[in-house]
């Protein structure tokens, strides 16, 4: 058998979520607080005022896991009646178990809700998108610079029926670059394409699309993928479908995609930036008035991991700093909340 690596690499993901609670393996930011997605309900009510507050607005949620983030960020929109009002909710989801959990966590929240296996089933509206450690988990194809340019990595079985990699036979005519023999460049085909779709969508109609999760701001050479099972690293051939299998995202590619297809972007700022600018320990602040002395040592510590820059709780480096934030907008739509002081 051979393969291409980012063919290999979205099945396996299809087969783990498909098959497996995502959470026993990685938390994500909405796990961790639910200050997270009241946050990000109030970012959400403040882009519709900034589009003229329109009569119906799609809240789209692409890869929304066990759908705490919305569930969150619903509540905190029904501080503002006509924006509840206003919302029609869309999850873009390719996992059955997880669907089923999302319709659990948000059936009884007054608000329609559809499910999408894929973008182009959105209908056109105006729009908001929230997508927080979604680009991460679609598929990466990687490239290896050799005598002749850079080789595409595939998926092959050893003698013994290992799963291996190897090297398709010619280069690649494709990419442009020069780098060092042995260079590894690692290219995020699927999620370029996901945000041109999106970008196409924002560049008719207003709307905005937030996206949160780790990579570098610029362009970096490397290999970055990662397997995590039980929140520990694992091999990324061994027992495909077993494990989590995600990549940096390319900011500045997905950037790039989005303004070719004639959207507006900003960032990506850090999340810790992010989460400050939009109040998040005035939030925290205001929930530990009624908490006990148990409870406010907990929401002291799950921001302080979500939004606190710096080494914390013995992680390599602080999700405050290695997450980051991007907003895409349509033209015309002033900076949006947490942008204000960015250049675009
Ligand atoms: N946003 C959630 C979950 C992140 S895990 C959170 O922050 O907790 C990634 C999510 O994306 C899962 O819901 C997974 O099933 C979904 N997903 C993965 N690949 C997808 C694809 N190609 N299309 C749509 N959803 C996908």
């Amino acid at each position: 058998m051979i393969e291409r690596f980012d063919h290999f690499m979205a099945r396996a993901n299809a087969a783990y979520y498909a098959a497996r609670d995502p959470f026993a393996d990685f938390v994500t930011a909405p796990e961790i607080s639910q200050v997270f997605g009241e946050i990000i309900g109030g970012w959400a009510r403040i882009a519709w005022e900034m589009m003229g507050a329109p009569r119906d607005i799609m809240l789209v949620e692409a890869g929304p896991g066990s759908g705490v983030l919305m569930a969150d960020a619903l509540r905190a929109a029904r501080v503002m009646p006509g924006f509840h009002r206003a919302l029609d909710v869309h999850l873009v989801e390719t996992s059955e178990p997880l669907a089923a959990l999302q319709s659990q966590a948000l059936s009884s929240r007054g608000v329609p809700l559809t499910w999408h296996s894929h973008w182009e089933t959105i209908p056109q509206g105006p729009v908001i998108i929230i997508a927080n450690e979604f680009f991460d988990a679609l598929p990466v194809a990687h490239y290896i610079y050799g005598a002749r340019g850079w080789y595409e990595r595939l998926i092959g079985l050893s003698p013994e029926g290992q799963l291996v990699f190897g090297l398709a036979g010619e280069p690649s005519g494709e990419i442009e670059m020069h780098a060092e023999p042995g260079t590894i460049l690692e290219v995020g085909f699927a999620a370029r394409e996901m945000m041109t779709k999106i970008a196409a969508h924002l560049s008719h109609v207003p709307g905005a699309l937030l996206a949160i999760d780790y990579g570098p701001a610029s362009f970096q050479f490397g290999a970055s993928l990662q397997a995590v099972k039980n929140h520990r690293f694992a091999d990324p051939l061994r027992d495909p479908g077993e494990a989590d299998l995600t990549a940096y995202i390319d900011f500045a590619g997905l950037k790039q995609a989005a303004q070719k297809a004639g959207a507006v972007t900003y960032g990506p700022i850090s999340q810790g930036l992010f989460l400050q600018r939009l109040g998040i320990f005035e939030r925290a602040q205001k929930l530990s008035q009624n908490a006990d002395a148990q409870q406010k040592q907990a929401i002291v510590h799950a921001l302080d991991r979500l939004a606190r820059p710096g080494p914390c709780n013995g992680e390599r480096a602080s999700m405050a700093e290695l997450f980051k934030v991007l907003a895409v907008t349509s033209p015309g739509l002033s900076k949006l909340p947490g942008f204000e002081a960015d250049c675009t």
